[in-house]
């Protein structure tokens, strides 16, 4: 059986590929299966909309799929920039200015408590599934580190005492967001093939 990753994230890729491996014969992307579809990400949960993706996917290509839609949900912003997160400044996938205007809202603002958010949907059929994995954190005053993407160098662990752009990547890969929503797969997949 074949699962398409509803990604051409080369990041997103290798972290599922890894694990969605063991359930099914072949994994590929998008662009690997030649599938050219792209969704509207109109959904108002980030639940919705990769469930969304996931169903599409799934439909046009004639496989499972697993999709995922991902952010950050700043408190003290009431959930911004949330599912908003890759074009917050109103540009598609621009980081810096995503961050800047994250770091300008919440100037003088002592509440930061944030956290990064990950839900991964599954669909086989008609099996659907979908799963939600969180990272707390808070919104640093300051960008600081070279590694992760997004607003990684503007997110404060506080038990790590660093930013999550300060972490190395394995390290980040093992407390993400991203990762508790794949174990949640893995978990409910179990010993499925
Ligand atoms: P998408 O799920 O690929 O649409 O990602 C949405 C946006 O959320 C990204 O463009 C980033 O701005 C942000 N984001 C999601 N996960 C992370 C992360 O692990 N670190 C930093 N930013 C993230």
């Amino acid at each position: 059986m074949k699962l398409i990753i509803a990604t051409n994230n080369e990041k997103k890729l290798r972290e599922l590929r890894e694990i969605m491996g063991k359930y099914f014969d072949s994994v590929q992307s998008l662009k690997e299966a030649g599938i050219n579809h792209e969704t509207v990400e109109d959904g108002v949960t980030f639940e919705e909309n990769a469930l969304k993706k996931a169903r599409e996917t799934a439909k046009v290509s004639g496989c499972a799929a697993v999709a995922d839609d991902s952010g950050l949900a700043v408190d003290a912003l009431g959930g911004a920039p949330g599912i908003y997160s890759a074009r917050y400044c109103g540009r598609h996938g621009d980081d810096e200015a995503n961050l800047r205007l994250v770091l300008k809202n919440m100037e003088n603002i002592p509440q930061r408590s944030a956290r990064f958010v990950c839900a991964l949907a599954y669909v086989n059929g008609d099996e659907e599934a979908v799963f939600r994995g969180e990272m707390e954190g808070e919104i640093n005053f300051a960008p600081k580190g070279e590694h992760g993407f997004g607003y990684d160098p503007i997110f404060y662990l506080p038990e790590y005492g660093c930013t999550s752009a300060e972490l190395k990547p394995e390290e980040k890969n093992r407390i993400s967001h991203r990762a508790k929503a794949i174990a949640k797969l893995a978990e409910y997949l179990g010993d499925k093939k």
